[in-house]
């Protein structure tokens, strides 16, 4: 047992385990364990190549998955280590939680949900867990990554009824129940979901200015942001200066994400104390979620969250790259569906015990996961091998 850990933190000696039983390993905990097999996974290296809000070949000094990913394992673990929760977990998690996005972002996704609407449809966080679970292939007698109960309760953050029902089928009193019970997962889970909130509202403003596609100026109608973009003048008056426009953003970000670092650690600091949280499973049985924001810093989030969704993620320039982004996934699942051969030969073999058995359900699952694990530079490859259409730089 870890010193520094809090009664309500996850602790690695009682973990609910793994669903193959493994000897405990001799320098590591089994958190730890989980992060490195998220880390050595073929999924996590793909995340490199695959688009956040801008797609990967509009330029080198965007956010990709990886890169955002990593953002969020860092803010989660200093607020982890602030709350005597584990920082190992959050980790885990926050480096596996989009290793199911598809190709091209929220356009690509959005595209093979359509694309599979007869089949059960697509959930990029659904596929985080069938990624860990399933598709990697790494050891000799099972499929997956075999991961820790509490780091798959935290990558599988939402979760419809139909599909929680099929996970605990699968899996009786597994990572789907909760959805069922209506009950809250661990608190490194729920960390790590607003910590991807915090980074990705962060580093949207960042990306988003970098590309000209919003400006300083326009932010001021973003109260969140207008405050520390003051506060940063006011304590640096040279950054008003044209040459120091790209320091004003910084030290204006910087200012915002540690506001709303400090905001999350005494909120719920404050709830944490408000009860008597024996262990993990109390956090678990709690009414509501116990990490969060205060009532005034979710407003401001919310307001910055509805700027950035009306004036960057809609924006024309980003709508015309993402309407090119969604044919190549249409393209390619018509492609793959009416001939599975042109897949890699382990999806081919996969597909065609598909049509084997007539589940034409099956076989779109193969195509899914194969167009989902791609990178968007590849993504785009293929599609011009298939079709002898370039419809984006790669
Ligand atoms: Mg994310």
């Amino acid at each position: 047992m870890n010193p520094a850990l809090a009664p309500y933190a996850c602790d690695p000696a009682r973990t609910r385990g793994r669903r193959y039983a493994e000897v405990a390993a001799p320098t590591r905990t089994e958190y730890q364990r989980d992060r490195d097999r998220i880390v050595h996974s073929s999924a996590f290296r793909r995340l490199v190549y695959k688009t956040q809000v801008f797609l990967n070949h509009e330029g080198d000094m965007f956010r990709t998955r990886l890169t955002h990913s990593l953002e969020v394992a860092q803010l989660a673990r200093s607020i982890a280590r602030s709350l005597g929760i584990n920082e190992d977990l959050v980790e885990a998690i926050s480096l596996a939680h989009d290793l199911g996005h598809t190709p091209f972002g929220h356009a690509g996704q959005d595209a093979l949900n359509e694309c599979m609407a007869a089949f059960g449809g697509f959930e990029h966080n659904l596929q985080s867990l069938r990624v860990v679970d399933t598709l990697e292939e790494r050891y000799p007698d099972y499929d997956g990554l075999n991961l820790t109960f509490e780091t798959r309760e935290g990558i599988l953050k939402h979760c419809s009824r139909r599909h929680a029902e099929l996970i605990e089928a699968r899996e009786p009193g597994g990572v789907g129940q909760r959805f069922l019970l209506r009950q809250q997962p661990a608190l490194e889970a729920q960390l790590c979901n607003l910590a991807d909130e915090i980074a990705y509202n962060a580093h949207d403003i960042d990306d988003g200015v970098r590309s000209g596609l919003i400006t300083l100026d326009q932010l001021q109608q973003v109260p969140l942001f207008d405050r520390f973009r003051r506060q940063a003048l006011a304590a640096h008056p040279h950054l008003g200066k044209p040459q120091s426009r790209r320091r004003w953003l910084n030290e204006a970000i910087r200012r915002m994400l540690s506001a709303q670092v400090y905001d999350v650690i005494d909120t719920t600091r404050a709830a944490l104390a408000a009860r008597a949280l024996a262990d993990a499973d109390a956090v678990r049985q709690s009414p509501g979620p116990l990490v969060g924001f205060s009532d005034g810093m979710r407003a401001e989030s919310q307001a910055l969250k509805r700027f950035l969704f009306s004036q960057l993620y809609r924006h024309p320039q980003v709508m015309e790259t993402t309407g090119h982004a969604q044919q190549i996934v249409r393209d390619l699942f018509g492609i793959y569906m009416a001939r599975p051969e042109e897949m890699k030969p382990a999806f081919a073999a996969r597909a065609r015990v598909g049509t084997g058995s007539g589940e034409a359900s099956i076989q779109a699952r193969v195509v899914a996961d194969f167009i989902a694990g791609m990178t968007d530079r590849f993504a785009g490859r293929e599609h011009e091998r298939l079709t002898g259409l370039h419809l984006l730089g790669h």
